[in-house]
């Protein structure tokens, strides 16, 4: 087996699942730009707020998301997206935006726009020189990177998830934001076939890492 040149890590799993802490530990350990695409539904959400566009109308959205001009400033190791040249700061927590982005992003015409602008960010990671890139979402093995090298989908149980919120100081529906994002017709909140599950209920983030981190380790070690 030959080492790859550039790799790319999915990690997919509902609210709260333990995705983007272990996704930050393996961007430190293997060089990878860290891209959460959770922020960039966010920001488009906060910008569709701000501009008076409601979800109940799915054309007026995917309208307005198409002309909106998308770029992205990596800071550290994270890939932020910037909308028109600014990047949202944290509204894109704010409970306004909890409360809606389930609603936007289960729009089919607003997840279109995405695509290609989440497969660029491979682009991106390259030009500043990273080995690869780890991504995390609700789509990202199955349908943003089907064929990336490692896909994982990390779940954990419901209780566990809501107390890591409220450890964090966030106010979130992590619940209601799940049923939306699993049961939407457009790229749905799934295990895809042959992504590797792990439920991080009863394990520490560092347990979570090292069951991520061993095989990509193993992989960029093989000659
Ligand atoms: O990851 P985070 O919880 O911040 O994501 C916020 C919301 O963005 C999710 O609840 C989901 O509705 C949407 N999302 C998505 N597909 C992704 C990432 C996030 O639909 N790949």
């Amino acid at each position: 087996m030959t080492t790859p040149d550039f790799i790319i890590v999915a990690i997919d799993g509902g609210a709260a699942s333990g995705k983007s802490s272990t996704a930050g530990v393996l961007s430190e350990r293997f060089n990878l730009l860290h891209v959460d695409t959770g922020s960039f539904y966010r920001a488009l959400t906060a910008e569709m707020l701000r501009r008076g566009v409601s979800p109940a109308d799915p054309t007026a959205v995917g309208t307005a998301v198409a002309a909106l001009q998308l770029g992205t400033r990596v800071t550290g190791r994270r890939a932020e997206m910037e909308i028109a040249g600014r990047v949202a700061g944290d509204e894109i927590r704010s409970k306004a935006v909890n409360d809606h982005v389930s609603l936007f992003a289960a729009i089919p015409g607003l997840r279109q726009a995405l695509l290609a602008y989440q497969r660029g960010q491979t682009v991106v990671a390259r030009r500043h020189g990273f080995r690869g890139l780890v991504m995390e979402g609700r789509d990202i093995g199955s349908v943003i990177f089907p064929d990336a090298d490692f896909r994982f989908f990390l779940y954990a149980d419901p209780a566990e998830r809501a107390r890591r919120r409220v450890a964090q100081g966030q106010l979130d529906t992590i619940h209601e934001r799940d049923r939306i994002d699993s049961s939407r017709k457009a790229s749905p909140l799934t295990c895809p076939p042959g992504a590797t599950a792990i439920d991080s209920t009863h394990l520490t983030r560092d347990e979570v890492v090292a069951r991520m981190a061993a095989p990509i380790a193993a992989r960029l070690a093989a000659p």
